[in-house]
Order: structure tokens, then C-alpha cells, then sequence
């Protein structure tokens, strides 16, 4: 092949490549949209056309993952038109199974696994602030966990580099360039765009509400205030540009009808959320427990019992407290209304309903309550589970993996020598550096696993379909890099290192047992000399060190 050749063959490949990122991002992207409208026939169409071009994009490439992936995509889709364009829980709890799949997949070159597809397209995130050793800080802590940050000094700077590439984010400072100039030249840059640019705003003063609803006018998605952290900012930017797909809803309808429930099951299915239904209220609680719903439609009247008493019930039980409970019902008597939503409730559609209200409310409501759940069951300094929610989390995974025989393993963590950081560098160092592991954590762990703050310096992680030899590899690679952070500090730099206790479930045994078992392992871990990962087993107990 003479040079040229060879020159126009990689260029060749790199566009076949884009076109394949593309195409994948094409289909991510309508998955989504699905979650926000309802199922047509014209997306049908596209979705159907974009992931038949993947294929045959990812096979002309060579790619092994993405030609299975954009099969089964198109062979799930056919199994829709087959069932007359009809979705079902099913069919969406696999279509989304495989969309979440090809959100991570890499590309495949001679060099092994690059990062996922959305990780590719990762654009830069543009930094407009006053401060320049802020933005300095603050570009290094971001390209420690991947991200690329470009500071801009002004106004005609960043329209310049905006005309270049757009971002994928911009932080922005209200009073950059002037008292009030970034929310004017925010909204500026937001013209034109074709998709609005997401902004996340941050002003030294506190603001005012006449301010932040400038912000929000500008396209600001959120808006810090007093100093900018920078673990709090990564967060946002990770949910922000790592294209988090958003999982279908999950409802659950309890309904003596089989019909009706049927019928309310297909209008929600038909705007991609996952249903169940059961006609016999006392199965109620045990159905709960399994299928985890973000929202519960009850029917109002049941020869068991009344929906209104069903609902007291499952208030009885702490963990369904806030779960948003509708009632469906004929009753169009408004006092009788009132009543029921006094008791449990928070919702009354009377029947017959239209699909789209119907569709509307379980969307709201369950939009706030997996909001509202993110912040009850979340710590707030590393925005991990909490305590009592990673062992809840814990014993619906132990059930989950006996019911479907997959192994499930636990790990335990803490941080070695951690007072001594305290002691030494002070408390807000200490803070730094549980906040660093958490996302650490959050960044090398797959999305199924389940990672929470056991307490001050410890933490647990709950990985499913993972047995302890596994379980051990993939802790012991975070333990190896994270004892190679360095953390910029007075009088020399930090590093810091942990150890971790694995155990992975076997038989009848119960949450709390295995829980135990991981803290043994942590404490033999501890004992043999700490910066290190061990398994409960004796015999298969693989001691991985330094
Ligand atoms: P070992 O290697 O045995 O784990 O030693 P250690 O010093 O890490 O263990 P120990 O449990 O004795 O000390 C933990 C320290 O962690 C004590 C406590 O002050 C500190 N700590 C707990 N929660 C927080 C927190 O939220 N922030 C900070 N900065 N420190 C915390
Ligand atoms: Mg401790
Ligand atoms: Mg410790």
C-alpha cells in the first residue's frame, strides 16, 4: 500500500468509526425519547432503521459487541411489530436492558476495550470564571476523572470556541465579565443552538431569587453558590454529559379486574413503563417487595377490601412511606375523592381515563419521587446510599440472586490510617478524600452494583451476578489505583490507601449474615497489615497485596 493509500485507509476508518458512534448515539438517543412521549409508529420506523444500520456500520468495522448488540436491538423490535407494534413490560425491560448495554460498549482496536460510546463523544465542559487560579484548581481536579475542562477568559473567547465545538457543558460564572455578564452572555450562547447547551451557574454571593430565575432562563440546570466544589460539580457534569440513561418507570396496579387492570397496563406500556398487576390485594406487600415500583395505581373498590385500606397498609411499612400511591376509580364523587386522598393517597383519576392524563400523572409522580427517594436514601457528603439503605439494597439483592441463582457478592471497605489524614492535614482533607473514593467508587463500578457510605471512612459495595473471585479482581484494580491518587496538600501531598473484606452469598444465608462474613474478611484484611483485599472463603481466600 503506498503512503497515500494508507493515509486515505485510516481516514476512511476514522469516518466508518464516527458513523458507527453515531448511529449508537442515534439509537440511545430515541430510546430516550420514548421515555418522554409515547410510542408512535414514526419512531418505530426510525428505531428500526438506525439500529439496522449499526449493524451493518459495526460489521464493516469488525465490531463483535455491537453487531450482537444492534442484532438482538432489531430482533426485540421485530418481536414488537410482531406483537402489533404493542410493547410489553418485557419486551421494554429488554429493549433497555440492551440500550444500557450499548451506552458502555467500547469500541474494539488492536489495543483492547476503549471507554463506552457515550465516554467517545464526551465533548469538552467550558469553564467561564472570574477566578483564574479557580478555573486552574478546578481544570486539573476534573481531568483527574476524565473530563477535558478548556477555560475561557472572556466573552469574545468563548463565542470563539463555541463556533469551534459546542460542549457538552458550561460552568458559568453569573458575574463573569461584569455584575450580572454571565447570565446575559449565557443566554446569548444559548441562541441558535439547536439543542439548548446545559449551564451550570455559580456566583461567590449568595443569589437571589431574581437571579436564579435569570439563571434558570438562561438554560442553567443547576446553580452553586458560595464556593464551587468541586465533587459536587463533577456529580452534576457526570449525569450531565455521561448520558446517564434513564431507566423506564416501574408501576405497579393492584385491580380485581384482570380487564381493567390489562387495559391501564397496555396505555403504560405503550409510553415505556414497565407494569405489573395483581388482582388479589393481599398479595399486595410480597409484590411489592419483588418488583420494587416507583408508583402503585389501586383500584377503589375490591370484594377483598377498599383501596383506601389497602393503601393504609402499605403506609404501615416504613420503606413504602413515599411511594406514590393514584387511585383509579369510577367514583366521581368529590367528597368521596377527598377522602380517599386523606387516607394514603395522592392521586385520583377517575375512570374512563385518557391514556395521555393517565400517562402524564404517573410520570410527574413518579419523577418526584425517585427525586425526592435520591435524597432520603443518599448521603449527603458523597451522594452514595446511606447506611440503612445499601443493607436494604443488600437484602432485595440476596432474595433477587436465590430466586435467580446468580451469585452475589459483598464488599466492605475503610480507609487505612484515616485519622491520622485528620490529624495531620485536618478534618475538610479528610472530607476530600472519602468524597474522592466515593466517586472513584461511582466511576470503576458498573452501574448495576450498588455502592453505599457504611459509615465516616468505610464503605459497602453490593455487586450482583458477581461471584468473590471476581468480586476480589475488580476491588483489588480500584485498590491498586487508588493508592496511586496523589492529593495535592500542605506540607507534602497525600496518598491514601484501603482495605476491603469480600464475601459472596451462599444458600439460605441471610443479609445480615453475609454482611458479617464481608466485615470478618475486612477485619483479617486490617490485620494482615491493611492496603489490601481479602475473601471470606478459606479456600478459595485469594490474598491480594501490594
Ligand atoms: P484503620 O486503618 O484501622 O481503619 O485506622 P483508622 O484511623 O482509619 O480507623 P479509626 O476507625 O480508628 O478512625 C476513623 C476516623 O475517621 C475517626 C474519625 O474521626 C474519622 N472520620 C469519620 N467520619 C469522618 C468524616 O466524615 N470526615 C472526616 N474528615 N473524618 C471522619
Ligand atoms: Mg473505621
Ligand atoms: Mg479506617
Amino acid at each position: 500500500m503506498s503512503g497515500q493509500d494508507a493515509v486515505h485507509g485510516a481516514s476512511l476508518e476514522q469516518h466508518f468509526t464516527r458513523r458507527l458512534i453515531q448511529q449508537a448515539r442515534q439509537v440511545l438517543d430515541l430510546w430516550q425519547r420514548l421515555q418522554h412521549g409515547e410510542w408512535s409508529a414514526p419512531y418505530m420506523a426510525e428505531l428500526v432503521e438506525t439500529a439496522q444500520r449499526l449493524g451493518a456500520s459495526a460489521e464493516r468495522l469488525y465490531q463483535a459487541d455491537h453487531i450482537q448488540l444492534a442484532g438482538s436491538i432489531s430482533s426485540c423490535l421485530q418481536a414488537v411489530a410482531a406483537n402489533r407494534g404493542r410493547l410489553t413490560s418485557e419486551l421494554i425491560a429488554q429493549l433497555d436492558g440492551l440500550m444500557q448495554r450499548l451506552a458502555r460498549t467500547g469500541l474494539r482496536r488492536g489495543d483492547g476495550q476503549d471507554a463506552g460510546i457515550l465516554a467517545q463523544l464526551r465533548k469538552p465542559v467550558f469553564l467561564a470564571l472570574c477566578d483564574g487560579e479557580r478555573s486552574a484548581r478546578l481544570v486539573r481536579q476534573l481531568e483527574f476523572f476524565g473530563f477535558t475542562a478548556v477555560v475561557v477568559a472572556d466573552a469574545a473567547a468563548l463565542r470563539l470556541a463555541m463556533a469551534r465545538r459546542a460542549p457538552a457543558a458550561l460552568v458559568m460564572e453569573v458575574d463573569f465579565g461584569g455584575a450580572g455578564g454571565g447570565l446575559r452572555l449565557a443566554e446569548e450562547v444559548q441562541e441558535g443552538l439547536e439543542q439548548a447547551l446545559p449551564v451550570l451557574f455559580f456566583s461567590e454571593r449568595e443569589a437571589d431569587t431574581r437571579t436564579r430565575l435569570a439563571a434558570v432562563r438562561a438554560g442553567g440546570q443547576d446553580f452553586f453558590s458560595g464556593s464551587l466544589d468541586a465533587a459536587m460539580l463533577l456529580d452534576r457534569l457526570e449525569d450531565l454529559t455521561r448520558g446517564s440513561q434513564q431507566e423506564p418507570y416501574r408501576v405497579l396496579i393492584v385491580d380485581d379486574s384482570r380487564a381493567q387492570a390489562t387495559f391501564t397496563e397496555r396505555m403504560l406500556n405503550n409510553a415505556g413503563i414497565i407494569t405489573r398487576s395483581i388482582t388479589d390485594p393481599i398479595r399486595a406487600m410480597a409484590a411489592l417487595g419483588e418488583f420494587q415500583p416507583d408508583l402503585i395505581i389501586l383500584d377503589m373498590y375490591m370484594p377483598e377490601c377498599l383501596g383506601t385500606e389497602l393503601a393504609k397498609v402499605i403506609r404501615h411499612h416504613e420503606r413504602y412511606v413515599s411511594v406514590p400511591i393514584i387511585y383509579l376509580s369510577a367514583e366521581d364523587d368529590l367528597d368521596k375523592q377527598l377522602n380517599a386522598m386523606g387516607k394514603g393517597g395522592d392521586d385520583f383519576l377517575t375512570k374512563p381515563i385518557k391514556p395521555r392524563h393517565l400517562i402524564a400523572t404517573v410520570r410527574n409522580r413518579a419523577a418526584r419521587a425517585r427525586n425526592l427517594k435520591a435524597r432520603m436514601v443518599r448521603d449527603s457528603l458523597t451522594g452514595l446510599y446511606n447506611h440503612t439503605h445499601i443493607l436494604q439494597l443488600l437484602e432485595d439483592s440476596c432474595l433477587r440472586a436465590r430466586r435467580d441463582q446468580q451469585p452475589l457478592s459483598f464488599a466492605m471497605l475503610d480507609i487505612d490510617h484515616f485519622k491520622q489524614v485528620n490529624d495531620r492535614y485536618g478534618h475538610p482533607m479528610g472530607d476530600r478524600v472519602i468524597k474522592s473514593l466515593a466517586l472513584f467508587l461511582k466511576q470503576r463500578l458498573r452501574k448495576s452494583d450498588y455502592i453505599g457510605r457504611y459509615g465516616g471512612e468505610e464503605f459497602a459495595v453490593v455487586l450482583p451476578d458477581t461471584d468473590a473471585a471476581t468480586a476480589v479482581r475488580v476491588l483489588d484494580e480500584i485498590r491498586r489505583r487508588f493508592a496511586e491518587l496523589n492529593f495535592p496538600a500542605q506540607p507534602q501531598d497525600l496518598n491514601c490507601t484501603f482495605s476491603c473484606g469480600i464475601a459472596q452469598l451462599y444458600g439460605e444465608q441471610e443479609a445480615k449474615a453475609l454482611a458479617s462474613e464481608a466485615d470478618q474478611a475486612l477485619y483479617r484484611a486490617k490485620r494482615s497489615g491493611r492496603n489490601r483485599v481479602l475473601a471470606e472463603d478459606e479456600e478459595n481466600c485469594r490474598l491480594a497485596q501490594a
